[in-house]
């Protein structure tokens, strides 16, 4: 191969922020390459959304079966096979990658494996981290590009907590790549989204589940009411939350014996298997040339509003910067940079991204909570629709949960919206089109919602903010 190929675009990293830029930079006519040093689609489709979900279509069919009875159906002898959850898992990622590999084909991206470092504004040198038979090409690679755009995306961070190297003390990457259920017991520690999804998942498996969160509540980045609710479903499910909790030691016994200090005193846990969740650390280690660098915001390379770095022609998105870490805003910022870099028009309002936890019932909020809108100076109405008056909801047995809008008062704008229930996760979308594109409670008032789904809710939930509701008491 050329040994100084120049592109137009270099783009560190394959994950949702890389390859979507990447496609997005060929479709305006660029001469693009992508490197990536594991798995093509990066956290997302190897170590996050999609194995996590995959986890989860198996615990949901477990946990719904173990309860049909109600539904007037009878199975006996019901059984996990981790071996065959594990191996459906690796088909279907398997899958999803290479339609992403023959989707950077068909833009005619080069796709470059191995270690990429910045020389400086305009050079990227590139290092196989693995040898193949045959493999000619041992070389370093330098490539030169017009534009770099760095995508490296994060990974698990482990706390310095005494103890914590040992085995059966996993994060999220060795949860999901082993074949094997802690029996008994998961001790998870840290009650955010990783921690919380990761809690549905093995309590619907049939573990025992126990958390420990630092903050006063597990989801402390959501709205109080829906983290409320989050923490009444999982402990009626039997999930042990104690939050203001602090993990000071973990010990091996028969178990992992872990011990934790709350105003009360110190506790002690056992558990088969621990999940460390406390948070993730940007990949940055080794990405610079050592007499270059960007200026940082802690551990995260710092962009303005067009995802630019303290270095011309230098862009960086995703988990690498500081926000929302989400596959979708990922996409998004990637999208918005390459728009950017080549004067586009910019296609995607930034200011809404929804959030979303895969639990049982599901949560997304999008926009301001009721708080949130009162903090920044709004008189907020507010509209609140509880899924027990939904037919949908009612026949199909699910969980509780319920919608609430946020709206301007002074001009019925849709400020924001929390959602806690069965597809919460789709319909946080209508509330994202309302906001981005300004729309009122009139707007979405207007529209004839099919009957019988959860969508219904939404016209309620809409009424409310006026005292309008046709169902509800
Ligand atoms: P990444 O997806 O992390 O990709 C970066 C890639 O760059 C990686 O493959 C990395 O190996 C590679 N790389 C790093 N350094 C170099 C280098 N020097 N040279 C070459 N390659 C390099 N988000 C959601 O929206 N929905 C979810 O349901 C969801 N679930 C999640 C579940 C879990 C367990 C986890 C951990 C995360 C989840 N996320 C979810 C978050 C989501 O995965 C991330 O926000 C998203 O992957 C970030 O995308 P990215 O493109 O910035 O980086």
């Amino acid at each position: 191969a050329d040994m100084n190929e120049h592109f137009d675009l270099i783009i560190i990293g394959s994950g949702p922020g890389g390859y979507v830029a990447a496609i997005k930079a060929s479709q305006l006519g660029k001469k693009t390459a992508i490197i990536e040093n594991r798995e093509l689609g990066g956290t997302c489709l190897n170590r996050g959304c999609i194995p996590t979900k995959t986890f989860m279509h198996s615990s949901r069919l477990f946990y719904e079966a173990r309860n049909l009875q109600e539904a007037g159906i009878e199975i006996d002898g019901l059984h996990l096979d981790m071996n065959r959850i594990q191996e459906r898992k690796e088909e279907i990622v398997s899958r999803i990658r290479k339609g992403i590999k023959s989707l950077l084909d068909a833009n005619k991206i080069t796709v470059i494996p191995g270690t990429a470092t910045i020389m400086d504004s305009h050079r990227v040198r590139v290092i196989k981290n693995w040898a193949e038979e045959q493999d000619t090409e041992q070389e370093p690679r330098e490539l030169s590009g017009d534009n770099i755009l760095i995508a490296t995306g994060s990974k698990p961070f482990l706390p310095p907590i005494e103890g914590i190297e040992q085995e059966h003390i996993v994060t999220s990457d060795q949860l999901l790549s082993t074949n094997e259920l802690p029996y008994h017991k998961l001790l998870i520690i840290g009650g955010g989204v990783i921690g919380v999804e990761f809690a549905s998942i093995y309590q619907e498996f049939g573990c025992q589940v126990e958390i420990i969160e630092a903050m006063d509540r597990i989801l402390p980045s959501m709205d109080k009411e829906i983290s409320q609710s989050v923490a009444m479903s999982l402990k009626k499910k039997g999930v042990k939350i104690h939050a203001k909790s602090v993990v000071k030691k973990i010990s091996k016994r028969d178990q992992l014996l872990c011990e934790y200090e709350d105003s009360t005193g110190v506790h002690l846990t056992q558990a088969e298997g621990i999940l460390v969740a406390v948070g993730r650390k940007a990949n940055t280690e080794g990405l610079f040339q050592p007499d270059f660098s960007l200026e940082m915001e802690g551990d995260k390379i710092k962009v303005n509003e067009n995802f630019e770095t303290s270095k011309e022609h230098i862009y960086a998105i995703g988990d690498v910067i500081k926000g929302v870490q989400l596959a979708h805003a990922a996409s998004a910022q990637g999208i918005r940079a390459v728009e950017n870099m080549y004067g586009v028009k910019q296609s995607i309002e930034l200011s809404a991204i929804p959030s979303c936890i895969y639990t049982n019932p599901e949560i997304a909020s999008v926009g301001l909570t009721e708080e949130e809108a009162k903090e920044k100076g709004y008189i907020v109405k507010t509209g609140k629709y509880p899924m027990l008056g939904n037919s949908k909801t009612v026949l199909s047995a699910d969980e509780r949960g319920y919608i609430k809008v946020v709206c301007d008062s002074s001009n019925n704008k849709i400020l924001g919206a929390q959602i806690i229930c069965t597809r919460a996760t789709d319909m946080i979308g209508e509330f994202t089109t309302a906001i981005v594109n300004g729309l009122t409670t009139e707007d979405l008032g207007r529209v004839i919602r099919p009957h019988p789904t959860y969508g219904e809710a939404i016209t309620e939930a809409i009424e409310d903010v006026d005292n309008m509701a046709i169902h509800i008491m």
